[in-house]
C-alpha cells in the first residue's frame, strides 16, 4: 500500500526518473508543485510541453534549435572555416559563456564508449566528415577529459588527418574525469587557447 494518495505518488514517480533527483528530492518537489498557485503550475507544464514541442535539432551542427540551420550556423559574422566538436549541447553553452570562440560547432550527442554499446555510428561522426572539406581549416576537439572522451578524440583525429585539415584537441586544466560544462569560463578560455595539434 502506499502512502501517498494516487496522483501525487504518480508525481513523485515521474519526477524520480529524472537525472540527479532522488526519491526524497522528487518528494520534496512534489510538495512544493502542490502548494503552487494552478496558474504556476499550468506554466510549469506548458513550458516542459513547449521544449518538447518547438526544439529540434539543428540538420548541419545536430545542436537544439528552433529554426533549422540553428543562429550560429546561420550567422554570418562566425568563422567558417572553424569548427569545434563537443559532446552535447550544454557544451556549446559552455563555450559560447566564454565570448572567446567565433567559429561553428558539430554536436557529437555522446561519446565512443565500448562498455555501453556506444559504437562511431551511435554518434554523429558521420555527419562530421561531411562537413570537412567544405573550406573548413581547423577541427577542434573539445570531447570530455575522462576515457570515452579521450578516446572519441583520438578516433576522429585519425579519420580527420588524411582529409588535410588541422585537428586540435583543447587543453587540459578542465579537471580529470570533467565536463567541459562544470569548467568555469577562465578555465574554458584557457583550454581553448592552449590546444595543440594531434593525430
Ligand atoms: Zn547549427
Amino acid at each position: 500500500m502506499s502512502y501517498y494518495a494516487k496522483p501525487i505518488a504518480r508525481l513523485i514517480d515521474e519526477l524520480s526518473k529524472l537525472p540527479g533527483i532522488g526519491p526524497k528530492t522528487a518528494q520534496r518537489l512534489t510538495y512544493h508543485i502542490l502548494k503552487l498557485s494552478r496558474e504556476r503550475v499550468k506554466k510549469l507544464a506548458e513550458a516542459l510541453l513547449d521544449v518538447k514541442d518547438s526544439i529540434i535539432y539543428c540538420s548541419v551542427c545536430g545542436n537544439f534549435t528552433e529554426k533549422d540551420p540553428c543562429d550560429i550556423c546561420e550567422n554570418p559574422y562566425r568563422e567558417k572555416g572553424v569548427i569545434m566538436v563537443v559532446e552535447e549541447p550544454k557544451d556549446v553553452v559552455a563555450i559560447e559563456k566564454t565570448r572567446e570562440y567565433r567559429g561553428l560547432y558539430h554536436v557529437l550527442h555522446g561519446a565512443l564508449s565500448p562498455l555501453e554499446g556506444i559504437g562511431p555510428d551511435d554518434i554523429r561522426i558521420k555527419e562530421l566528415l561531411g562537413r570537412v572539406g567544405q573550406g573548413v581549416k581547423e577541427v577542434i576537439l573539445a570531447t570530455n577529459s575522462d576515457v570515452e572522451g579521450e578516446a572519441t578524440a583520438l578516433y576522429i583525429a585519425k579519420l580527420l588527418k588524411p582529409m588535410g585539415v588541422k585537428v586540435t584537441r583543447i587543453a587540459h586544466g578542465i579537471p580529470m574525469g570533467g565536463d567541459l560544462d562544470y569548467a568555469d569560463e577562465v578555465t574554458l578560455s584557457k583550454a581553448l587557447e592552449g590546444r595543440r595539434e594531434i593525430g
